[in-house]
């Protein structure tokens, strides 16, 4: 270990891919990002292109590792954080996807989700996945490409195709094929892996009609990886982190502790919570989860999913035309009154945890004369507020009340929503001083697994505050507040 080693995290998101480089202190050295397009082939439909994935890793990374390289740093290790659950089905032989990458966002296998809760399946994939039955996990994903490209089910059969979620994918690319595995936190979120002992679970395969045969190896979070292929970066890096990317958020705020949590603020919003060895079953709807698995050893995590955070904002300005960037929403809000009585319930796409109201709608309630652009952006970021509030209820009606809220993403450099949020929380609020949390956990995995810290404590230690908020509202504002807004909620549920 020396100064000039770095660690490189690749950060394959929903609609970028990012490549971070980070000295073994934890600051960032060198960055790129890359956009790249969706694909909506019908209503509800929602696909990415694998070659265009890959080629936007690759790029990124290429131009993070020069940029690192000319700054007279080395490549000690890689790390890999990756949108979850979106699923790829590609030919072992060539490496070429069979299908194009189905997206976690895509509701096309929403038919038989029904019939499989219909049927009464709910309580087995909960009891042994932690998660619900909805078209968001990947199993339902891979049975429908499994069964629209021709011959698939059975090339599946003869052993010729493999399945991954996007991690798993990037590692068989990276390595020149000589990988097919993923992380506990990735599996976990397919619904066929089984998270109490930690296996592919045949009867999950069954009912999901998924073969066994294309299935990736599940190793630790900070585990081997293999190594690059020398054609893409021209040496050879380890592959030593892997974690999807909320939990790679989760270490990167260094949530180590149960009952530490954490919540990102970008397009939706995901809060997790640490609740130890212990996987902890909601009784409110909240998902079970691996938060990360470390030498053999299974955090586990309680997670809440906002559909529409930061996107309510986008809405704002491309929607409505009310603010010409997203900054802007924050002195708008900020000069509305105190008492405005407006509550904009953001159900654009339904609304997740802990509703789970998928044909829930879009509602402003409260409107008078007296209500302009101010009262609505202000409407907006509560909007937010109120759905962590939601989830921190939910987590504390399961027995897990958190005390400290572990904040990141775009939304957080909004220094009024942070103020916000500690007022209808009751709760501190604090901003890491490394706002790019989701790459520094996928760095600070391939650190562990490379050796550079002994364990998470280690690794702990570099997290510094950066902004934090306290509360300052009173108790019966903040109730009142809240009732108004669960009030509101109801005017939309369809259930
Ligand atoms: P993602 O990774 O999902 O693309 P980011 O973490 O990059 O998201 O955050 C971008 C989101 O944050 C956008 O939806 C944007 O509307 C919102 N956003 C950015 N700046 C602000 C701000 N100052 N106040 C409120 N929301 C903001």
């Amino acid at each position: 270990m020396s100064a000039s080693d770095c660690l490189i995290a690749l950060d394959q998101g929903t609609t970028s891919s990012r490549a971070l480089c980070f000295s073994l202190d934890g600051t960032v050295i060198a960055q790129a990002q890359q956009e790249f397009p969706q694909i909506y082939p019908q209503p509800g439909w929602v696909e990415h292109d694998p070659e265009v994935i890959w080629a936007t890793v690759l790029s990124t990374a290429r131009q993070a590792l020069a940029e690192a390289a000319a700054k007279g740093f080395r490549p000690l290790a890689i790390g890999v954080a990756n949108q979850r659950e979106t699923t790829i089905v590609w030919d072992r032989a060539t490496g070429a996807a069979i299908h194009n990458a189905i997206v976690w966002q895509d509701r096309r296998t929403a038919g038989v989700v029904q019939r499989l809760a219909a049927a009464g399946h709910e309580e087995t994939v909960a009891a042994k996945t932690g998660l619900v039955l909805d078209p968001y996990f990947s199993a339902t994903k891979l049975a429908w490409i499994l069964d629209a490209a021709p011959g698939a089910r059975e090339r599946a059969a003869s052993g010729s195709l493999a399945f991954g979620t996007v991690d798993s994918f990037l590692i068989w690319r990276l390595t020149g094929g000589r990988v097919h595995a993923t992380d506990a936190t990735n599996a976990s979120r397919t619904s066929l892996f089984n998270i109490h002992d930690q296996t592919w679970d045949t009867d999950l395969l069954d009912l999901f009609s998924c073969p066994a045969s294309i299935l990736p190896e599940v190793r630790d979070c900070a585990a081997d990886f293999g190594s690059t292929d020398p054609a893409h970066f021209g040496l050879s890096i380890p592959i030593r982190g892997v974690a999807g990317d909320q939990q790679a958020a989760l270490v990167g705020q260094a949530c180590f502790s149960p009952g530490s949590v954490k919540s990102t603020y970008g397009t939706g919003a995901f809060m997790v919570l640490n609740t130890g060895t212990r996987p902890v079953r909601s009784a409110n709807r909240l998902l079970t989860t691996v938060g990360y698995r470390l030498g053999g050893v299974v955090t586990y995590a309680l997670e809440g999913s906002v559909l529409s955070a930061g996107s309510t904002v986008q809405w704002l300005r491309d929607g409505l035309g009310l603010i010409a960037k997203a900054s802007e929403i924050e002195a708008l809000a900020a000069s509305a009154g105190d008492m405005t009585g407006v509550y904009l319930v953001p159900a654009f796409t339904g609304l997740g945890a802990p509703y789970w109201d998928p044909d829930a709608r879009g509602a402003i309630l409260g409107l008078t004369r007296g209500v302009g652009r101010a009262e609505i952006a202000r409407a907006a970021l509560e909007s937010t507020v109120y759905q962590t509030r939601d989830l921190c209820d939910a987590m504390a009606a399961d027995g897990l009340s958190p005390t400290l809220l572990r904040v990141d993403g775009g939304m957080t450099a909004n220094v009024w929503f942070l103020q916000r949020l500690a007022d209808i929380l009751g709760t501190p609020v604090v901003r890491p001083a490394i706002l790019e949390t989701t790459a520094f956990g996928a760095a600070g995995l391939a650190g562990l697994g490379a050796g550079v810290w002994s364990g998470p404590e280690e690794l702990a230690a570099l997290w510094r505050a950066g902004a934090e908020a306290a509360p300052k509202a009173a108790a019966a504002e903040r109730d009142a507040a809240v009732a108004a807004w669960r009030a509101a909620v109801r005017r939309v549920l369809t259930a």
